[in-house]
């Protein structure tokens, strides 16, 4: 019998040896090797099976401790996958990265209401979170359209916005406590649950909208509110965006604090969701905007009193050409659909998507510069816009009516005129791979020199996520 003695490459070996004691670390059902992957999806965006050298699901903060300390030891790119419906392939691991996924760790630990707070894994979906504490008339007040699938551990490492920051801020302020593993498999441990803590620096922030380039969330001490009974829904229409500039103003300051959700839908963002599902306009007449408001209170008739007063008052001072209030569950989610069915604009490909941030009286201008440039790069060109407005966020879906459109060219016509208005070209999303090149474009070379600072300090071998945010 022949043998033939393969040369194995060091790397290779490596490789096998480090694979083999993550296995023994995770056993067996911990670690999914690279050909048991071809049925996930790398992203809901990305519909190409994962590519890894393996998928570890660590059970604990301690096996994700060991499974950091083997991938340092290595060298070994590491990247953390969550729910994989962030947008600007942030969390896509290569076929030389190992990928870690939290979704053996998916347990609310505890749920405490004097403090107004729950411990959650970092691989609890956000939906599970908001129900299992709405049983103690506790409110979770992060929300987005992807709650289903999103896990707390995503929402952390993108500082998740959504649709209540005008009311209760985004997830840095709603993190009260926080546990991350070191790249090196050191664990921090900040689970407070204080609201106020300024014994030196506030270290969960480091974790927070970093996009996994720092640490792994591993578990959080989350923030909860008293969940308000009631509730009013309402669709209002524009005839310019300076009355919608002016009804927040207004609302803010007859709506006070019950003031949750203000969401700005343009003309042609509503028609296109009619136009798609064959759905009645809930106006008679065509307007120029619409928003989609919502408050929250603690008595149902002084809820509805204080909207339907705030609604007379903008008509009489003609600040909105119409109106119309949900009567029932029913009606709010007819309303709500309209606004999160994103169905009609990503279908036809290519669509780009921007989650962009402008100061809201530069908004009417902003949004004009950009559909010129995309008139004028593709005629056929379609941009759909709607955005949290009260948190100077726009989102554009942009249908450039070509199939060979590149989203480099897209990028140019919308990140291009943001500076001057001071914008960002991500309120939400974060930078991931998709955003790199334009970083040093809004931020300026100290920022992104002290951000590059931490990164080497916090994981010198650069193994946390490699080439996400930073080249
Ligand atoms: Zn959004």
């Amino acid at each position: 019998m022949i043998s033939e003695q393969k040369v194995e490459c060091m790397q290779c070996h490596k490789t096998k040896e480090l694979l083999k004691a993550l296995a023994a670390t995770v056993g067996p059902t911990g670690l999914l090797a690279s050909d048991a992957l071809v049925s996930r999806a790398t992203s809901v965006w990305n519909p190409k099976p994962m590519a890894a050298l393996a998928l570890i699901r660590p059970k604990s903060t301690a096996e994700v401790s060991a499974v950091l300390r083997l991938c340092h030891q290595a060298s070994q790119n590491v990247v953390i996958v969550g729910g994989g419906t962030g947008p600007v392939a942030g969390a896509e691991p290569s076929s030389e990265s190992i990928a870690i996924s939290l979704e053996r760790m998916n347990r609310i630990e505890d749920i405490d209401p004097v403090n107004a707070s729950c411990v959650v894994q970092a691989g609890t979906c956000l939906q599970n979170v908001q129900e299992a504490v709405a049983a103690y008339q506790l409110l979770f007040p992060l929300d987005l359209g992807a709650r289903g699938s999103c896990t707390i551990g995503g929402n952390i490492a993108t500082n998740a916005g959504g649709i209540n920051v005008l009311r209760y801020g985004s997830m840095r302020g709603l993190v009260l406590g926080l546990e991350a593993v070191l790249p090196d498999g050191t664990v921090i441990s900040s689970m407070g649950r204080l609201l106020k803590n300024n014994a030196g620096f506030d270290l969960k922030q480091l974790f927070i909208g970093t996009e996994g380039t720092l640490g792994v969330v591993t578990r959080a001490v989350l923030r909860l509110f008293p969940k308000q009974s009631a509730r009013q829904t309402a669709m209002i229409a524009f005839s310019s965006f300076e009355q919608v500039a002016d009804f927040l103003q207004l609302a803010k300051l007859k709506l006070g604090a019950t003031l949750s959700a203000f969401e700005a839908m343009w003309q042609s963002y509503i028609e296109e969701q009619l136009r798609f599902y064959q759905r009645r306009s809930p106006f008679m007449d065509r307007h120029a905007f619409y928003v989609l408001i919502e408050t929250e209170g603690a008595d149902e008739e002084l809820n509805k009193l204080a909207l339907n007063e705030t609604l007379e008052l903008a008509l009489g001072k003609g600040i909105i050409a119409d109106a119309v209030v949900a009567k029932s569950d029913q009606e709010r989610q007819r309303l709500w659909d309209l606004r999160e069915d994103l169905e009609p604009f990503v279908r036809n490909k290519p669509f780009f998507g921007y989650d962009v941030g402008v100061p809201i009286g530069d908004m009417p201008a902003y949004v004009g510069i950009v559909e010129a440039n995309l008139r004028h790069r593709w005629p056929n060109s379609v941009c759909h816009t709607m955005g949290h407005i009260a948190d100077g966020n726009l989102h554009f879906f942009i249908q450039p009516g070509d199939v060979d459109a590149f989203k480099v060219d897209c990028d140019e016509d919308v990140y291009g005129p943001l500076k001057q208005f001071g914008g960002t070209i991500s309120a939400e999303h974060g930078i991931g791979f998709e955003k790199r090149s334009w970083l040093l474009r809004n931020r300026s070379a100290e920022e992104v020199a002290l951000m590059r600072s931490l990164k080497k300090a916090l994981d010198p071998k650069g193994i946390l996520n490699r080439g996400c945010v930073f080249e």
